[in-house]
């Protein structure tokens, strides 16, 4: 039977980009999403994917939308935790407001996300835990200290979960993107744009496709040994 991933944020953007490349492996994939209805129909009359609405940030909605998904689908042997938001501000102009909404999203998002799955994955022995942070997770950003904080935090998770879930055969990994072209970034002015795209030494920013690419490598059987790691998806744009 097709194994079963769920893609958290998956109907739009990056996470819309790897629910797609599942799909194409031959998973059973549920996207997620956390309000935005007319881009979820979009999503599934283009894809046949079906979405399951509900915040990250509310531990119980994450529950019972896993649940619903293995009563719907059947038990998830995968999970992309990839819903991710930004409220950025310079740090003396950060409110606590904007500090504590992409904490409760990115952060314990995947907390609430993953939690609920993992007594399942390991009664049965096998999991994938893939989480998506960010290159700015590893070298901080101007005006990003509670998304920077929240994206290293994620690293630190899968380091943990990988230690706790190998020997039940789950595995959980980090990918830190550079900059992709997504909506957001592509609605940045051209000048911007251009600036950020002269500190990638690959000269472009990178396709949504090429994260759902190194997402669909991690979930695979042949990424077994690979449990703890990040990879930095990011064109070279590299940083001390
Ligand atoms: P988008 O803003 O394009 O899409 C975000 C997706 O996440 C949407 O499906 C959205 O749902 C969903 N989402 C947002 N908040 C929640 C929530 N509370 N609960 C459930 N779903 C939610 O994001 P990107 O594709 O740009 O980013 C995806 C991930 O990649 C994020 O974690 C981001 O931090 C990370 N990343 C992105 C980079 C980039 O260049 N774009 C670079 C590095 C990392 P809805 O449609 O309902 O709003």
């Amino acid at each position: 039977m097709a194994k079963v991933a769920l893609v958290t944020g998956g109907t739009r953007g990056i996470g819309a980009a790897i629910s797609k490349t599942l799909k194409e492996a031959g998973y059973t994939v549920a996207a997620n999403f956390a309000g935005n209805e007319e881009a979820a129909r979009k999503f599934t009359d283009e894809t046949g994917i079906p979405t399951y609405k509900w915040s990250v940030a509310d531990y119980d909605a994450c529950k019972a939308g896993a649940a619903k998904i293995e009563a719907d689908l059947g038990p998830i042997d995968v999970v992309v935790a990839n819903a991710g938001i930004t409220r950025d501000a310079p740090f003396h102009k950060m409110t606590r407001e904007q500090w504590q909404e992409v904490i409760d999203t990115n952060l314990t998002g995947v907390f609430n996300t993953v939690h609920p799955v993992w007594p399942g994955m390991r009664e049965r022995k096998f999991g994938r835990i893939v989480v998506i942070s960010s290159i700015n997770g590893q070298k901080g950003q101007f005006g990003q200290v509670n998304y920077a904080a929240t994206k290293a935090g994620d690293l630190g998770i899968v380091k943990s979960l990988a230690q706790e879930g190998a020997r039940y055969g789950i595995t959980a990994n980090a990918i830190c993107p550079g900059y992709i072209a997504t909506e957001m970034v592509m609605a940045v002015p051209e000048k911007v744009r251009e600036a950020i795209i002269s500190q990638i030494p690959a000269g472009r920013l990178g396709a949504p496709a090429e994260i759902a690419r190194c997402v669909a490598f991690l979930a695979s059987e042949d990424a077994a040994f690979l449990n703890g790691s990040t990879i930095s998806a990011n064109g070279g744009q590299f940083f001390v």
